[in-house]
This record gives structure tokens, sequence and C-alpha cells, in this order.
């Protein structure tokens, strides 16, 4: 636990939050700045700043929750929808240094959009990614 990180005294009950979730190794509360009314945040307790920093068993648990937590939210407010997103390093916007997973509801007419466009690519160039991103599963042993 970081005494520094906002997050870690939330999950150690040193600062005030209006939890939804908690098991052994996941806790969900709401976000202060909400999108939507029942904006939630799903951390992990241990204190790592990116999703890929998770054992495996941690991202397991974290997938389960957002599944579990995205039906109660979109039934207790209501919502037409929602996003599912996690911003990774402060150049993707994280502000808070400690790996979060939003839920946002979100409403017919509410007005938000998260998806930017992209440009397009042809298959050349996404087969030389692809293939840099398969040599790196390999090296970095990845997926047994
Ligand atoms: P990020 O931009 O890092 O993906 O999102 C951080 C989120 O944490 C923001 O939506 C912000 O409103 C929320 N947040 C920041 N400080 C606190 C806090 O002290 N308590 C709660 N519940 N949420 C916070
Ligand atoms: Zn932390």
């Amino acid at each position: 636990m970081s005494m520094d990180c906002v997050f870690c005294r939330i999950i150690h009950g040193k600062e005030p939050s209006a939890k939804v979730y908690e098991d052994e190794l996941v806790v969900a509360f709401l976000d202060i700045n909400p999108i939507n009314p029942g904006h939630t945040l799903v951390v992990p307790k241990r204190h790592v700043e990116y999703f890929d920093q998770l054992s495996d068993d941690e991202a397991v648990r974290m997938a389960i929750v957002v599944r579990r937590l995205a039906k109660a939210i979109i039934k207790a407010v209501k919502a037409h929808g929602y996003n599912i997103l996690s911003n990774n390093g402060v150049v993707a916007g994280q502000r808070i240094p400690h790996l979060h997973i939003h839920i946002i509801p979100r409403f017919k007419g509410d007005g938000y959009r998260f998806l930017c466009k992209g440009k397009p690519a042809n298959l050349s160039e996404l087969s030389k990614i692809a293939s840099k991103i398969r040599d790196k599963i390999i090296q970095l042993n990845l997926i047994k």
C-alpha cells in the first residue's frame, strides 16, 4: 500500500468513499466526479499502475467483477448502455496512478462521445505490426 495513493487510502478505509463491492483482491466504489450516475471504479487491492502488471488471478477477478457490477449498476440506475474503459499511462489520460476500470452508465441523449475515429490502415501495415506482437508473445512467454 502507498499512503501517497488516494485509491490505496480508499481501499484501506483511510479516505471516505461510496463502496459498492469488496473481496480479497478487488474493491469497487463510485467515482467522485461521475460522468453519469452510477459511474463506478473497479480497482485491484494491490497497488499496481497498469493492467499488464496484474497477476492472472487478479486480472480474471477484475474482469468477473466488472461484468457482474455492470449488470447491477445498469439495473440500479436504469441506464440504456455502458462504457467500460481504463486509461493506462499519463499519455492515455490516466490521472490516478493506481489501476482502475471505469464502468460508465450511458443514457440516450447524454451527449458523451468516447470513441475517436482511427485512420484507415492497409493489410500489409497491419500484418507487420501483428507479426511484431506475435513475436513478443513468444519472447516474453506470455501465453502458455
Ligand atoms: P483516470 O483519469 O485516471 O482514468 O480516472 C481517475 C478517476 O478517479 C476520475 O474519474 C476521478 O473523478 C476519480 N477520482 C479521483 N480522485 C478520487 C477520489 O478521491 N475518490 C473517488 N471516489 N474518485 C476519485
Ligand atoms: Zn494505490
